[in-house]
């Protein structure tokens, strides 16, 4: 059952790029309480929905969130954008609160998570040349397969999803894959001198929600210790709270040299993203190689710091860990036949849906938005990626569980 409320157009967008072909809307002006609460959408006629994809976790915080949305409102009404030739006030207590937050010496903002890889990239090529001392123009970076970072040059170069990056060569050299969650291959591949860099999700999130075995982040820290090279964790999709921690590396207590985080970053309303490192590799990087026009402009700086604090004070991770372990023990009730298996942590839960001439995880998918909650598989297709928004309450989330298990006992 659907429920329904009246509604006032603000913004209508829509959701068929997810093929999920209904519209779309975030209501403004009725019924404040709904509004806020931030886990639903509404569609143009009217239909209420959970929304567990949480625009592929930019909406932690959930839709609209009260401080986050009164921050932008603020400084938008002040200044917007100034040049990177010039100061601005917020630029610098934003950095002093991120870097400290987290615990690097530096940060450099950008605009979009895949803009973050591109960065960390070059920063790995810089300081292997100035620090590492590989030849000039040899330098490796290790990547996994089934990572995702983004659609750029660089990104799909090193994709191993033929389907996105078939028609668009030649692609970028000195980008190398390995297999996932495997050890043995990453340390025949960083014991090449050559190598300046592994990049690596601590959970593939469009690769369809994949977890390493417990302890491999460990040894991805120790081996590249050992072998001196650079670890680049992207936490775009796994940070600020999903995983039911700050970040998902902290399940493991390890720190990676180079951190990039984006997504929710802003709280949803703004493309704000960030790259961490100290100074011995930011320092590799001189004036003039790096620069963005919007990046670390002050309303980029203000939400971002909101965004942070929120996170913070209203402790989403925790509320994400709580939250996940009833969605899991829910979900691992389910019916073996159709789910056959459910792997994440905290609000970042994949589903593995058998594919059979009756179900596959499309038609799970639709059926839930007919049951009132919006979910679409990875593009690992028989993975569907349950991650609601991390201020989900209990009595939603038991509603939620709810519809999950008549859905899928409805196949
Ligand atoms: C979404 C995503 C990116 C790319 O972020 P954009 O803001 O879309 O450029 C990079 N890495 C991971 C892990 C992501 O999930």
């Amino acid at each position: 059952m659907l429920k329904t409320i009246p509604v006032t157009f603000d913004i209508v967008t829509s959701l068929a790029a997810n093929k999920l072909d209904i519209k779309v809307q975030w209501i403004t002006s009725v019924n404040p309480v709904l509004c806020l609460s931030g886990v639903f959408v509404w569609d143009v006629e009217g239909n209420q929905f959970y929304d567990f994809l949480s625009a592929c976790s930019s909406m932690n915080h959930g839709h609209r969130h009260p401080r986050i949305l009164s921050a932008l409102h603020a400084q938008t009404s002040r200044l917007t954008q100034t040049s990177r030739a010039f100061h601005n006030s917020l630029l610098g207590l934003y950095e002093e609160y991120i870097c400290t937050l987290f615990g690097y010496d530096k940060v450099l903002p950008t605009n979009t998570g895949t803009e973050g890889g591109e960065t960390a990239c070059k920063l790995a090529r810089s300081w292997a040349y100035r620090v590492k001392a590989v030849p000039k123009y040899q330098a490796k970076i290790i990547f996994a397969h089934g990572n995702f970072w983004g659609r750029t040059m660089s990104a799909f170069s090193c994709s191993s999803d033929v389907s996105s990056t078939e028609d668009f060569g030649p692609y970028t050299p000195g980008l190398e894959l390995i297999p996932y969650n495997h050890v043995p291959t990453l340390e025949r591949a960083l014991q090449d001198p050559h190598t300046a860099a592994f990049m690596v999700e601590p959970i593939q999130g469009d690769g369809g929600v994949v977890v390493p075995d417990p302890g491999y982040l460990t040894q991805v820290r120790h081996l590249c210790d050992k072998y001196n090279v650079l670890w680049i964790a992207d936490e775009v999709q796994t940070g600020l709270g999903r995983t039911g921690l700050r970040l998902a590396v902290d399940h493991e207590k390890v720190r990676p040299d180079i951190l990039i985080l984006g997504k929710s970053l802003s709280g949803g309303v703004y493309p704000v993203s960030a790259v961490l490192c100290d100074d011995h590799i930011s320092s590799t990087i001189r004036v003039g190689q790096y620069g963005s026009t919007f990046g670390g402009n002050p309303v980029a700086c203000r939400v971002a710091m909101e965004a942070l604090q929120v996170l913070e004070e209203e402790k989403l991770a925790e509320n994400a860990a709580r939250m996940g372990r009833l969605l899991r023990d829910g979900l691992s009730k389910l019916p073996k036949d159709v789910v056959r298996e459910v792997r994440g942590k905290g609000l970042l839960q994949g589903l593995v849906v058998t594919q059979t001439k009756d179900w596959d995880a499309w038609k799970v998918c639709l059926r839930l938005r007919d049951n009132g909650l919006l979910a679409k598989n990875t593009s690992h297709g028989s993975v569907i990626r349950l991650a609601p928004p991390l201020t989900i309450k209990e009595h939603q989330m038991q509603e939620c569980v709810d519809i999950i298990q008549r859905t899928i006992m409805s196949f």
